[in-house]
């Protein structure tokens, strides 16, 4: 592989500062090529090279010089789909970023990312296209399970992960991170790292119930099972709390 080349390929903003007056530092997630850090120059410029700029969360097709070794460049940008609807709508907002942060914590420079970028982009639009929260917080957790699953942790939920009996909201659960999944009560004893299983959450995460409650605590089950692998929570899963609030 040569150190540099050109490429063609779609990408999503996942972060973006500003480097001078002129110049960004953009971290895009692109669908073959995998996460890449790059200098977008000139971008700030209104007739420059990239089309009025690149945003967070933007999407879109892109020309860049590939630097296996370094800093790549944004040679050109072609933006897609504008998403006003999420940019008005700050739970929209929370959702996707949260989902953007969870990506870009989970996924290494120029590795490939197989299905992420897929889900990722669906995510957004199904994102822009929720008419209430129940629906927008079904998205988030749909996504977050499912990327859950694309970085290596497929949470069980269903039966024990440990004595594999299958479990019923009836009676105490636990969920186990680094055992991979639901616990049950015979053989929570022998397990030092869980959390107990909000019957509610449980159900959620089986797509049984769907109200709003039960969708908060199924994300914290989730946010849980994150912390206890990837070390952390994205940040962003705080302001995520207003999406379970009420179904307006
Ligand atoms: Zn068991």
């Amino acid at each position: 592989m040569p150190q540099k080349e050109i490429i063609q390929d779609e990408i999503i903003c996942l972060t973006r500062r500003e480097f001078s007056e002129t110049s960004l530092v953009l971290v895009v997630l692109s669908r073959h090529h995998g996460k890449i850090s790059l200098m977008a120059k000139g971008v700030k410029r209104p007739r420059g090279k990239t089309a009025g700029g690149i945003d967070l969360l933007d999407g879109g097709q892109a020309s860049i010089l590939l630097n296996r070794e370094g800093l790549s460049l944004l040679r050109e940008f072609v933006p897609g789909r504008p998403y006003p609807a999420i940019r008005n709508d700050i739970r929209k907002w929370y959702a996707v970023l949260y989902l953007v942060e969870l990506v870009n914590m989970a996924t290494q420079e120029l590795e490939p990312v197989g299905e992420i970028f897929r889900v990722l982009s669906a995510a957004i639009d199904r994102i822009a296209a929720a008419d209430n929260n129940r629906v927008l917080a079904n998205i988030l957790i749909r996504a977050l399970k499912r990327l859950l699953v694309l970085i290596g942790y497929r949470p069980e939920i269903e039966s024990c992960v440990v004595c594999r009996r299958g479990v019923t909201s009836a009676e105490p659960l636990y969920f186990s991170a680094s055992s991979g999944g639901v616990v049950c009560r015979n053989c929570e004893v022998g397990i030092v790292e869980k959390m107990r299983l909000d019957p509610r959450a449980w159900s959620y995460l089986l797509n049984k119930t769907h109200d709003l409650q039960s969708a908060s605590l199924a994300f914290d089950v989730l946010n849980y099972m994150l912390r206890e692998t990837l070390g952390r929570t994205p940040t962003l899963r705080s302001y995520c709390q207003s999406i379970f609030s009420s179904n307006s």
